[in-house]
């Protein structure tokens, strides 16, 4: 098969369109075709490599994908050759404490397909059987694959770790990315009312067409939290979505008494300082999560066919252009997620 391959970290030129063995599906596997795939930050993270990261080389990235059943392995029951499926890129190990409780996302040997696993940036993926859900007729291989993880992740953070409730305020901080425009849909979809600071005329018009009610330009007005404050008659919002990390510091003034700060990464770096002193005079909860249980994949992905949240695709490239579609993600100009179209 041909595949995006790479035999050490580094940069995007690290990347290459070659030739790979396809795999075989083993016990409680499927083989899945790809028809399309999609990129995360994750790609970039695990191209770049870091210390104690253990994976096979040549390493295939890609925790996004959509396709059909090519091959079953043995004890699969379910499924056909031609099925046509979106792949959920956690992979659990199904038997744990955590796993057996539903709470699949904190399997104690969890791991991503594309991170530790080789992933969809390749003609064929083998993933396990449980890993897999049905796309209806009609629905785009390349708008599931642009779903499934930013709409997982966006709906375990905002409704079960979250708890967003119908009528409250949510502030999201940053417009275009994945995970937020995700986060604008859901919470809309969820009743509540949305502010979004995000920079720019035309990644503020895309949070606006995905349901935004507030929209503040962080390139023309620095001092946000302090607009969103007058917004809310000087209240706070109940919810900030900060995946920024580094603007904990404005998302803590934005936020009401008592207010909820959800997190699932830190595009902005790892590593910043916080005021202790507003998390307990503002009795606020910092609330993290990663990725969503199964459970979760289900409810977000049946939300996404019937057409309740759209995936918002940027760019599609062909599989050999991967290295050309990293670079955009890595530049950051992105509206929505890009895509690799593969076959
Ligand atoms: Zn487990």
């Amino acid at each position: 098969m041909k595949a995006v391959l790479f035999h050490t970290h580094g940069d995007p030129e690290v990347l290459e369109y070659a030739d790979f063995p396809t795999p075989e599906p083993g016990e409680g596997q499927v083989l899945v075709k790809l028809e399309a795939a999609a990129l995360n930050r994750a790609d970039l993270w695990t191209r770049s490599g870091w210390p104690g990261l253990k994976i096979e080389y040549p390493h295939i990235l890609g925790c996004d994908g959509a396709g059909s059943v090519a091959a079953i392995g043995s004890c699969v029951s379910g499924w056909n050759p031609g099925d046509r499926v979106v792949i959920n890129g956690n992979l659990s190990c199904g038997h744990c404490p955590a796993c057996i409780a539903g709470q699949d996302n904190r399997c104690r040997d969890w791991h991503l397909l594309g991170e530790t696993v080789r992933g969809t940036y390749a003609e064929y993926v083998v993933v396990p059987a449980t890993s897999l859900y049905p796309i209806p007729d009609g629905f785009e291989a390349r708008k599931a694959a642009a779903a499934a993880l930013v709409f997982l992740t966006a709906w375990h953070s905002l409704v079960i770790r979250g708890g967003l409730r119908p009528g409250e305020s949510v502030l999201v901080v940053g417009a275009s990315g994945g995970v937020n425009t995700a986060s604008i849909q859901i919470a809309r979809l969820a009743g509540a009312t949305v502010y979004v600071v995000g920079s720019g005329a035309e990644k503020l018009k895309l949070a606006e067409a995905m349901g935004a009610d507030y929209l503040i330009d962080r390139s023309k007005d620095e001092n946000w939290s302090k607009t969103v404050y007058t917004l809310t008659a000087k209240r706070g919002v109940d919810v900030v979505v900060d995946n920024v990390g580094t603007t904990f510091p404005s998302s803590f003034r934005a936020a009401m008494k008592g207010g909820r700060i959800l997190t699932v990464g830190n595009s902005g770096g790892p590593k910043f300082e916080i005021d202790n002193r507003y998390i307990f005079n503002k009795h606020l909860s910092v609330i993290g999560s990663s990725m969503g249980t199964r459970t979760d994949f289900a409810t977000v992905m049946n939300l996404v066919f019937a057409g309740k949240l759209k995936p918002v695709v940027d760019r599609d490239y062909p599989l050999a252009e991967a290295r050309l579609a990293q670079e955009r993600l890595e530049k950051g100009g992105q509206l929505g997620k890009i895509t690799l179209s593969i076959g």
